[in-house]
């Protein structure tokens, strides 16, 4: 890419986007399209331009080297990693990506004829009626149907039918929800925000419908609904599941609610207990694939009833492309409707027997080499049969030699093969996949916390060839190259924690230990989808950082330097003077900075501190400055805080009490 000046540079609106900004700097400058603006079509543009104008960081270089000013990267969102998929932060909130559409998509032709430029707030999926207007936003020209996009080079026109997307019929609707989702973002509330997120990614999987305008404008409603009134709430549900029997089982239909969080669980629970009763298969039965943990939320059992089951041949699995086990949701409802998923399968006695031959986890453990818990998953996953027994007056999962004996003939986890290759166990998987070779269970397959391979599939691998190999496919696709981090396959449960044991040791709720780990600040388990779980290792850095000694906090460092802490941010963190270090629910400043601006203090006033000591209002001084009764010197990183000299200050308040008059 080359470095323009641009002839013309358009200034942004405070509220415009990043896409319209540049949509707008083509068409003043005589471009053909955006593309021949930032003249990178020939990199697959389509992708690598919308992420520029979704990323901030990647915004602010393509500003720089149109010559534009780098301050309008506020108009691209900041992102909480590096790929468009990571929570944006939009005002004072985080959101999900999803909760995005596409930069220029959405529009209300009233707002665009006010003044010709793309409205930040449009790119907000739940906001589908203009505020203003009251009219409902279009998500695509109505002339051609086609997706508006930002390689135009008029903002005001459809690229495919050139029709002015000015001139546009405009049908009134109802703005309470948006209303409140707006005054929500704006003030911040988090929580709630959390909650609609919740809310609003079970529905669009629950209600069969695409991401349209009208889709979400629904959406929207129902979030609200759900949020401010939720019986009524409620009953709108149970209405929808009510009409749909037709197509499928009313616990099927409820199972992304119940998957989705606790709180949701609860809810679809309770409206489940008052939806019609169906005792026959769906006339017009809608086909859905569901995961394992899916189908095992809706028939509400046990994975070890559900792996019985699978075994049992009660019910079907099936391998879909990516070679996930799935259920169909035939095999599912027939389950529903005869109850035999709770009629016990086996008959759990426990007997009380000798030690004898019998080996105990820990036994099995050890003879494996494998981490107790993977041999419980084994256990649990059906790959090992484990046997419940009374052994000494306790129960406990034992199982005979032979068995283990006969497991370890058959198959090898991808740990215990990397020590006996003397390899490294974290690209193992991936290297083996490279050579055809596909685990049997695993994290990616059925849930298992390791990659189980079958003995006779590895046998011809051998040291060198794991060694020599150095370019491989990893799991999610990207080539291996030393300086990217490596992708894990295989988790450790040993490394984590869960959400409700790191919540208790912050002594923070969970849902702020969510938060954190959004934030990257403590990182979560990658292969784990079904819950968060929280790396031990970054649980320890920030108990680490929270107590560092050279840390103060925010609110005494305010107190430490005779100011509210706002002034604090504006006077010397955002000049430079204090660096803040920001965990979101802690933040610190370092206590060397603060005796660095305590040194500066003894020689030089802020403009509140002198105003004060004046006796007037923070201005005063400032107008003194204009006045040229008194000068300032400029401090901080680009000379941003202005101080006034202590001496010349006292000397003006000498002044003053003398009876000078300054105004
Ligand atoms: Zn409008
Ligand atoms: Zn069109």
């Amino acid at each position: 890419m080359n470095s323009y000046s641009l002839l013309i540079k358009p200034i942004p609106y405070p509220d415009e986007s990043a896409a319209s900004l540049l949509i707008r700097a083509a068409e003043a400058n005589g471009f053909s399209s955006v593309y021949s603006l930032c003249k990178i079509q020939s990199s697959s543009p389509a992708t690598t331009l919308s992420s520029h104008v979704t990323h901030q960081k990647r915004f602010r270089k393509l500003l720089h080297l149109l010559g534009l000013s780098d301050e309008y990267a506020s108009l691209a969102f900041a992102l909480s990693g590096s790929t468009q998929a990571m929570p944006r932060k939009y005002s004072k909130i985080i959101l999900k990506h999803s909760f995005f559409r596409k930069d220029v998509h959405a529009f209300c032709p009233k707002c665009l004829s006010e003044q010709s430029y793309w409205r930040r707030h449009w790119l907000l999926r739940p906001y589908t009626v203009c505020l203003k207007h009251g009219t409902q936003l279009y998500d695509c020209c109505p002339k051609c149907k086609k997706a508006l996009n930002i390689s135009r080079n008029r903002i005001n026109f459809c690229l495919n039918c050139e029709h002015d997307l000015r001139i546009l019929p405009t049908y009134s609707k109802n703005s309470e929800a948006i209303q409140w989702f707006m005054d929500t973002i704006y003030h911040g509330d988090q929580k709630i925000i959390n909650q609609l997120s919740d809310y609003w990614l079970a529905l669009e999987k629950f209600d069969w419908k695409s991401n349209n305008i009208d889709a979400d404008h629904q959406r929207i409603q129902m979030a609200y609904e759900y949020l401010t009134n939720p019986e009524q709430s409620k009953k709108t549900l149970i209405h929808i599941i009510n009409s749909r029997v037709s197509k499928a089982h009313p616990q099927i239909q409820a199972v992304y609610f119940k998957k989705q969080s606790s709180i949701l669980r609860e809810y679809a629970n309770s409206i489940l207990a008052n939806c019609n009763h169906v005792n026959q298969p769906a006339i017009n039965h809608l086909k859905q694939l569901f995961s394992l943990d899916q189908t095992r939320s809706i028939l509400d059992i046990s994975y070890t009833r559900l792996k019985t089951l699978i075994q049992k041949e009660k019910l079907a699995t099936i391998k879909n492309t990516r070679g996930l086990i799935n259920i169909s949701s035939i095999d599912i409802e027939r389950l529903l409707l005869d109850e035999s998923h709770k009629v016990p399968l086996l008959c759990p006695r426990v007997q009380n027997v000798a030690k004898g031959d019998l080996l105990t986890l820990p036994e099995i453990a050890g003879q494996l080499q494998i981490h107790k818990e993977i041999v419980r998953d084994l256990g649990v996953k059906g790959w090992l049969k484990l046997d419940k027994k009374k052994v000494d007056g306790h129960v406990k999962n034992v199982a005979l030699p032979e068995i283990i004996e006969e497991f370890s003939k058959k198959y090898i986890s991808v740990g215990t093969l990397a020590r006996q290759l003397n390899v490294n166990s974290t690209n193992l998987a991936d290297k083996l996949k490279h050579f055809g070779i596909e685990p049997v269970g695993g994290p990616h397959i059925d849930g298992l916390r390791t990659n189980l391979y079958q003995q006779t599939d590895i046998e011809c691998i051998t040291t060198e060839m794991i060694n020599d190999l150095k370019i491989y496919e990893t799991y999610t696709g990207r080539p291996s190259k030393k300086r990217l981090k490596m992708v894990h396959y295989e988790s450790d449960p040993t490394l984590y924690f869960s959400l409700r044991h790191t919540s208790s040791k912050l002594h923070i709720s969970p849902s702020k230990v969510a938060v954190l780990v959004q934030k990257g600040i403590l990182k979560k388990d990658e292969h784990c989808h079904s819950v968060i779980r929280v790396e031990k290792a970054s649980v320890s850095i920030l108990i680490e950082e929270l107590n560092r000694q050279d840390f103060i906090a925010l609110e005494d460092a305010a107190k430490e330097l005779g100011c509210a802490i706002n002034w604090l941010h504006i006077n010397w963190i955002k000049t430079g003077y204090l660096k803040l270090h920001d965990f979101v629910y802690w933040k610190f400043v370092k206590t060397d900075d603060i005796d660095q601006v305590k040194a500066l203090q003894k020689e030089y006033m802020t403009a509140i501190e002198a105003s004060k000591l004046l006796g007037m209002h923070r201005t005063h001084i400032i107008n003194l400055k204009a006045q040229g009764k008194i000068d300032s010197i400029s401090f901080g990183e680009s000379n941003s805080l202005n101080l006034y000299r202590r001496q010349d200050v006292l000397k003006l308040l000498k002044k003053q009490n003398d009876g000078y008059s300054f105004t």
